[in-house]
């Protein structure tokens, strides 16, 4: 086996909430659901769930019927797909990654056929892209990330992962791999409290004191 000079650095990221604020689409997607199913659910109650896979939220929820239900919502959220906003700063920050030879990589509970076209926007190079369309359990199971991670041949301790709900940092503590919360997306983070990165620039910190990270994981 050769011997590697430096170790794989990897960052893993969620996509609704870190990298494309999609909740709009969502909540849009939701009322028509609502409407179609006369369902009583608020979106409120919906969005608490998010960053599990849609069966996750519909067993949550208490709801039946769910394949009906979340074919409305994938047709919803297609024709909603324009509200889609990516934050400010993201993809500069994502090519400064690559730039530095960090290889990158999405974990997503949104199918690939709505996550390709909001990552093909972005422009940047991902070297793996995880979605519930693939094998295994999905967040907050630690599964999509431990496959990402295989798909790169990296190791836990080589990478961080970047998400905006707990179930994220459900994820990540059971993957063993550093969290970093992203303050701007629509959760709050679980205890023990993580690493928080205030905005898409604040990752950038992460370049250099990836290792310190270590310390604050669960
Ligand atoms: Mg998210």
């Amino acid at each position: 086996m050769p011997s590697r000079l430096t170790p794989l650095r990897v960052l893993l990221l969620d996509l609704d909430g870190v990298l494309v604020d999609t909740r709009p689409v969502m909540e849009s997607a939701w009322h028509q659901v609502q409407k179609d199913h006369g369902l009583n659910v608020p979106f409120e109650m919906y969005e608490r769930h998010l960053g599990r896979p849609f069966a996750d939220i519909m067993d949550q929820l208490g709801l039946t019927d769910t394949e009906a239900i979340h074919q409305t919502y994938s047709q919803a959220s297609t024709a909603a797909s324009h509200l889609a906003r990516q934050f400010d700063g993201v993809a500069e920050v994502l090519h400064a990654f690559a730039s530095a030879e960090w290889r990158l990589g999405i974990v997503t509970s949104k199918p690939l056929n709505r996550a390709a076209p909001l990552l093909a926007q972005l422009g940047v190079p991902f070297a793996t892209v995880r979605t519930p369309n693939g094998v295994g359990r999905g967040k907050p199971a630690p599964d999509p990330i431990l496959l990402a991670l295989i798909d790169l041949g990296a190791d836990p301790a080589d990478a961080l992962y970047i998400g905006d709900m707990a179930v994220d940092q459900e994820a990540a503590r059971r993957a063993g791999v550093p969290y970093v919360h992203a303050a701007w997306g629509y959760g709050a983070p679980a205890r023990p409290a993580p690493v928080v990165a205030e905005s898409p620039e604040d990752l950038l910190r992460l370049m250099d004191t990836g290792p310190l990270l270590k310390g604050s994981q669960a």
